[in-house]
């Protein structure tokens, strides 16, 4: 086997090169590969390694890939679940080949199939409770027992099931089961339930059907009426496959999709399960699926993160089959790097401090000419008011400084960013709190743009805002949801309790340049040394953004810190 490349000369993952294979020798012309989920909760950012494969794959050599809902188990499912999958899968940049697809339109050929295993003897009613079914099942060092309904005759077993069908029987009374081997090592072989009764109405199908096809029944036929080539799944699904195989074998269907398993992601710092997820949701733990906390695919677009950062990160991790769990830093320098080169600069300051220009004048508005981004000029400049009042940040000014602190102090001259250099008057401080209200300073009128013409050095720049055309906003701090990198490793502890109790900070009297005011619900910004911010999509409007911290400028998490 030649080892392949991709157009940026990077190796080729072992399932692109086994298509890339295919491909070559012909055993296919095109590639089609599907991406399953099940309408039972948000995307998180795990789905979408996933999508970035199935997709990723179709892009690349021209194929299709189908979003088909798994919808097989109606009392977990629901549409607003069906609507915000489409969206988040659009979002990331990716279409499906048709119409969405529903395995729940398959149904009557999913029975149908199932008539014809019984015809074949592959398949059988059992009436055996499910507590009993797990008995006789056996465990991984004994065998199982067979079924004392394992050897119904095929009129009694087509008989018995149309009967499940007409909705006859209770939840639980019958299942149809694969008729295998109760003695195979692999339990997924031990006559697996192919179909259940379950009296619920489904989001689409409605009450027409009171038996539902289970998971891996659906899927292998599912993809393989689909013309699926490859069929991508996690690892999980290994032992399953012998099953995938048995049905679409023992039906003889003309098209027999590989399946082909990668491993799934963990991240550090958060849960990744959709039963976790909807319990967090549940519980008010966080502000709902699309929490800017939260990993879904929705949070993070609300936090700020871009699709293209998405598939940046699934593109770095890669496709593998060993278990790993990737640092969530890998995730933030992705978005980082993105928007160093997208999200404009501007000027907000978190926790404000007043400072008084004493020598300019009560009423003067000076506009200063601001560059929109350090490194790239056609991004352009913008106006950012310069009046005797402004605003710095509380931890830019100390009255006894250690040396190496460039900023504002006694006797020091700092540059503020974009405007003039300015020098240390006096300070106000409460007598009662001892809190500094106040910073006197003188400004040099040489200095319009930060330099001096006599080259005298100042080494510390810092951020402002005018406290007279400036106007205060909210602002969201954001951090990891979870303090600990792996809030499922005790598995006798509940995740829950591992959460950041400092994950959401809310700052409502940050003060923000007049030029923010202007910016677009979802638009992100970088707001000088301190971070990246969006307005939030949902809860912003043009002239009263609500900002989210995407992320910081470095990585500050305290964990990594050395
Ligand atoms: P969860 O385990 O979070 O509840 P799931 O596997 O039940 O997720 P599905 O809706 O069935 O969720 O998943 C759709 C597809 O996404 C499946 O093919 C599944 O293998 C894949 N997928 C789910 N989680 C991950 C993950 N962490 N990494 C990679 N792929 C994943
Ligand atoms: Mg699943």
């Amino acid at each position: 086997m030649e080892t392949r490349e991709d157009s940026e000369n990077r190796p080729l993952d072992f399932i692109r090169q086994i298509i890339a294979d295919d491909l070559k020798s012909g055993k296919h012309q095109r590639t089609i590969t599907r991406f399953p989920p099940e309408p039972n909760g948000f995307l998180h950012i795990g789905h979408a390694k996933s999508i970035c494969l199935n997709f990723g794959i179709a892009q690349e050599t021209g194929g299709t890939c189908n979003l088909r809902f798994d919808d097989t188990n109606p009392s977990k499912e629901d549409v607003s679940y069906v609507e915000s999958i489409k969206e988040d899968v659009k979002w990331l940049g990716f279409e499906w080949g048709k119409d969405a697809l529903y395995a729940s339109d398959y149904f009557p050929q999913l029975y149908q199939f199932a008539v014809a295993l019984i015809k074949l003897d592959k398949a059988y009613v059992c009436q055996l409770s499910p507590d009993d079914i797990r008995q006789y099942r056996g465990t991984l060092t004994e065998p199982g027992k067979e079924s004392p309904y394992r050897n119904r005759s095929v009129e009694e077993n087509l008989n018995l099931f149309e009967r499940m069908k007409k909705g006859e029987f209770a939840e639980g009374s019958h299942v149809l089961r694969a008729k295998i081997d109760m003695t195979s090592p692999n339990l997924n072989m031990r006559d697996p339930v192919i179909f259940r009764i379950l009296k619920d109405h489904h989001h689409r199908t409605g009450d027409t059907w009171v038996i539902y096809p289970m998971y891996d029944y659906t899927h292998c036929l599912s993809d393989m009426l689909e013309n699926i080539t490859h069929s991508l799944c996690t690892l999980e699904f290994e032992d399953h496959r012998p099953l995938y195989d048995w049905v679409l074998d023992s039906l003889k269907t003309p098209c027999h999709p590989r399946q082909i398993e990668f491993s799934r992601l963990n991240l550090s710092y958060t849960v990744m399960s959709k039963r976790k997820l909807l319990k967090m949701v549940m519980g008010n733990y966080v502000d709902g699926w699309d929490d800017p906390r939260m990993l879904t695919i929705s949070g993070l677009r609300r936090r700020g993160y871009t699709p293209a950062s998405l598939r940046n990160f699934c593109r770095t991790i890669g496709i593998g089959k060993s278990e790993s769990r990737i640092d969530m830093g890998v995730l933030e320098n992705e978005i980082r790097s993105d928007l160093n080169v997208s999200a404009p600069r501007r000027m907000c300051v978190l926790e404000p401090l007043k400072v008084i220009i004493d020598n300019f004048p009560v009423g003067q508005v000076e506009e200063m000419t601001a560059l929109n981004h350090p490194q790239i000029p056609e991004m352009g400049e913008r106006q950012v008011p310069f009046t005797r009042e402004l605003y710095i940040e509380r931890d830019d000014f100390m009255e006894d400084p250690p040396k190496k602190y460039h900023r504002l102090g006694p006797g020091r001259e700092v540059r503020l960013r974009f405007a003039y250099l300015v020098r240390y008057v006096s300070h106000v401080k409460n007598a009662t709190t001892g809190k500094i209200t106040e910073v006197h300073c003188t400004y040099d009128p040489e200095t319009r743009g930060g330099s001096a013409p006599d080259g005298r050095k100042v080494k510390g720049t810092i951020h402002w805002v005018s406290a007279e055309k400036g106007t205060p906003v909210t602002v969201r701090l954001f951090d990891r949801l979870f303090k600990v990198e792996d809030p499922e490793a005790d598995k006798d502890a509940d995740f829950l309790d591992q959460m950041n109790p400092q994950s959401k900070v809310i700052v409502s009297d940050a003060m923000a340049e007049p030029s923010l005011m202007e910016l677009h619900p979802g638009n992100t910004i970088q707001f000088e040394r301190l971070g990246y911010f969006c307005a939030d999509h949902v809860e912003s409007q043009i002239g009263q953004p609500i900002f989210n911290r995407t992320v910081t400028l470095k990585d500050s998490w305290e964990g990594n810190k050395k």
